[in-house]
């Protein structure tokens, strides 16, 4: 089938929740993806921060291939192997005691919020209920993960929304410690807003946050869907502020590009779900354990990921920051952390994109003006220096 046919069919059968760029992606190797007529693009968006490990990796290939010829699903009622190794693996690598399996971010920050509300109700004997999130934050499109996201553009035409959250300015200690009532249960956040823009809370912020959870006995809750999996060079980026959580939800990165989302949590909060308190069909389905399995494999051998996720995102903002200087009138300021990274442009960022697709690299603009760059962790020096190139290229003739 041609392109234009395909682009003619995506429009008559499927809903229109994206305006999609109109190429057809057929293939995928490491950091380079090819349309269906086999132009080649290299790939800045990583699936938004989701494949780690670039497009195919073949140790991820094989493991997917080898467990979809023994087992492809069964449900919560059984044990699985591939379920129990890497909730082990998570628990070794992280502050928590406890996984729950489900299928994405939506989801786990859904569970999340039940968990942290049943903690209370149920396990401690006090009705705490509220939830306080952030202005300006991302934590899903279900309708309490939609309520719980600090922006009002994805909330028109979904009233009523859920009862009992309430939001306060990131990266603001006073105006947290202010909203906070007998009435809160949890502070919900993610450790720097991605898709809120990329935005880096003070180095203090977060143990701030968590002195005051301690202050007043509530839960704090870490969204590290994004910024989870090696994303910021280390494993999960609360390692960077030198404090945990009590619960923490994984998904984008965690299956390497296959769907699986996690919560996570200590032993103490995590007894609060009993069975028949929650559940999911497909979650911690063996393929997507598998692929995970893989994944994490992979992003902490040798620390070799890591490395380069860490080395890669220096050279990156490197990079970018000679071109802020070059280009004064068109960038505002570059921010991130590994290889998270927001350019932020005095100007709106889709004619950028498109400028940047026509010449082969995919990119993403995120909050109206905010380039947001999520390669693979694995990208080199040279697929960095081609974006550059192309972007000098791209605001040469702005410019
Ligand atoms: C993407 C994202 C989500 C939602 O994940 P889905 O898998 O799309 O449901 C939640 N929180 C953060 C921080 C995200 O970046």
């Amino acid at each position: 089938m041609e392109t234009k046919k395909l682009l003619e069919d995506s429009a008559s059968y499927l809903m229109h929740t994206y305006n999609r760029f109109p190429v057809v992606l057929k293939k995928g190797r490491g950091v380079k993806v090819w349309s269906w007529e086999g132009k080649e693009y290299l790939d800045f968006v990583g699936g938004v921060a989701t494949n780690c490990l670039g497009h195919c990796h073949p140790k991820v290939v094989v493991a997917v291939q080898k467990q979809v010829q023994r087992l492809i699903h069964v449900s919560n009622f059984y044990h699985i192997e591939p379920q129990i190794r890497l909730a082990k693996m998570l628990v070794t690598h992280s502050f928590a005691d406890k996984v729950f399996f489900c299928n994405s971010g939506a989801e786990a920050n859904e569970a999340a919020i039940k968990l942290a509300r049943r903690y209370f109700k149920e396990h401690v004997g006090q009705n705490k209920f509220e939830v306080i999130a952030t202005l300006n934050s991302f934590h899903g499109r279900t309708l309490a993960t939609l309520t719980a996201t600090g922006q009002d553009k994805f909330k028109v035409g979904f009233d009523p929304l859920l009862p009992g959250i309430r939001h306060v300015e990131f990266d603001n200690i006073d105006a947290l410690k202010n909203a906070i009532t007998n009435d809160t249960c949890a502070v919900l956040l993610e450790p720097l807003q991605g898709e809120g823009g990329v935005r880096i809370p003070d180095a203090e912020y977060l143990r701030q946050v968590r002195k005051l959870c301690d202050d007043h006995n509530i839960l704090l809750i870490l969204d590290e869907v994004q910024t989870g999996i090696g994303r910021t060079g280390k494993l999960f980026a609360y390692e960077h502020f030198g404090m945990a959580p009590d619960i923490m939800t994984l998904a984008k990165g965690l299956g390497g590009g296959v769907p699986i989302g996690a919560l996570l949590a200590t032993d103490k909060v995590a007894e609060a779900f009993q069975p028949g308190t929650h559940g999911s069909t497909f979650g911690g389905n063996p393929l997507a354990c598998a692929a995970a399995l893989a994944t994490l494999d992979v992003v902490l051998e040798d620390g070799f990921v890591l490395d380069q996720c860490k080395r890669m995102g220096k050279y990156f903002r490197k990079r970018l920051e000679d071109l802020k200087k070059d280009f004064p009138d068109i960038v505002a300021d570059i921010r991130g952390m590994g290889l998270l990274i927001g350019m932020e442009l005095l100007r709106d960022g889709a004619p950028v994109v498109k400028a940047c697709l026509e010449r082969g690299m995919l990119i993403n603009c995120t909050a109206g003006n905010v380039l947001r760059f999520m390669p693979p962790l694995i990208v080199t020096e040279k697929e960095i220096d081609s974006l550059i190139d192309v972007l000098e290229q791209v605001f040469d003739a702005l410019a």
